[in-house]
């Protein structure tokens, strides 16, 4: 066993083989999906179907080249669990949640939990936030609910990439989370038959995850395990999270979007209001007191901040326009500070500007 396994810690493996003709991944998601189960409190299936989803994200972040790249993977579903939610860093960071996280359903035919019928028809969405003007979005139907054909076909259909997709959970007696990890094999184009055939023939005979996981294999030996007989190159090994960037900060900037008429609603009420986050479940509390203070500290525009910023600023370019050519250079000299001054002074090139205009207009006619 390698030293990330004796430690306990989650990693991802990236990997190629056959000079390069195949890019693979496999990651231990063990310790992430606990904590995920933890901070949701989802039940053996919703802890499966969400450990599968966030074993595949992380995976599929760490693929992605930008520094401040962002994967969503998203699950649009009818079953019980209501749909899946993923989002992925390419720094091993990974967050996500389900529906419902409580959904109890009977096992499936060979008698494991039935992500399939938690999950139900539905579609699955990649969404890549690639620092572009647009996201990249890709839609495919989901073809089992299992997750992992569902992002083999994915690639697929989506990205004409031909992969094979290995993604499992196996719960404790106690309810917790024994294993959990993945692999992601990819083709790059014009692949030799001879080393597609010899993959396929290798995926046949393989394994569960979970069983190659509780055998003791690390993500490295689980590659060369599908990967027999190629010579596998190790391009990098990365740990890897359950990790919300959420803080108090940025859920008082959702809580003042919602308007200041709402808010004030709710302190008037004067009972403490509590938001979660989706990602992590983390709760933040907000007494009237709370409250008040964030109206008070969102008045940014002074007397006007009953309007919108673009209204004060179209109000702003109003008055002016308005100003006299004369008038403007005494602006300067009301300035209370150097900040003011410098604002006032695009004020008076503004108006400036405009008497110029005029004076032309005034010449040609
Ligand atoms: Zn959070």
């Amino acid at each position: 066993m390698d030293r990330e396994k004796i430690e306990g810690r989650d990693h991802v493996v990236r990997g190629t083989a056959a000079g390069g003709q195949i890019r693979a991944f496999a990651a231990d998601a063990r310790e992430l999906t606990e904590t995920a189960r933890q901070a949701h409190d989802t039940s053996p299936v919703a802890t499966a179907a969400l450990g599968r989803m966030l074993t595949a994200g992380v995976m599929m972040g760490v693929m992605m080249k930008g520094e401040k790249d962002l994967l969503t993977l998203q699950i649009r579903s009818q079953g019980p669990l209501q749909g899946i939610t993923v989002t992925a860093d390419p720094h091993g960071n990974v967050k996500g949640y389900v529906g419902n996280p409580h959904v109890c359903i009977p096992a499936n035919a060979q008698g494991k939990l039935d992500v399939a019928g938690a999950v139900g028809e539905g579609s699955l969405q990649v969404i890549k936030d690639l620092g572009l003007k647009e996201p990249y979005l890709g839609q495919t139907e989901l073809q089992t609910g299992e997750i992992a054909e569902d992002l083999t076909y994915y690639f697929a259909a989506s990205e004409q990439i031909p992969s094979s997709v290995g993604l499992g959970v196996l719960m404790d007696k106690n309810n917790t989370v024994r294993q959990a990890g993945g692999f992601i094999i990819q083709l790059m184009p014009d692949t030799q038959e001879e080393v597609i055939a010899r993959l396929e023939k290798n995926i046949r005979g393989l394994k569960p995850v979970t069983t190659m996981l509780e055998s003791g294999l690390t993500p490295r030996q689980m590659l060369e395990t599908v990967l027999d007989g190629f010579d596998v190159e190790v391009l990098g090994t990365a740990p890897c999270r359950f990790y919300c960037n959420c803080d108090r900060q940025r859920v008082e900037k959702a809580l003042i979007s919602i308007g200041e008429k709402e808010i004030e609603d709710m302190i008037r009420e004067g009972k403490d209001v509590e938001l979660n986050c989706h990602f992590c479940n983390s709760h933040y509390i907000f007494t009237p007191e709370d409250l008040r203070r964030l109206v008070d500290r969102s008045d940014i525009f002074g007397g006007v901040r009953c309007m919108s910023k673009a209204k004060v600023l179209h109000d702003l370019y109003e008055q002016c326009r308005s100003i006299e050519f004369d008038e403007s250079y005494d602006l300067l000299k009301e300035a209370r500070d150097k900040e003011e001054e410098d604002f006032f002074r695009v004020v008076t090139d503004f108006i400036l500007r405009q008497k110029q205009k005029a004076v032309v207009r005034e010449k040609r006619s």
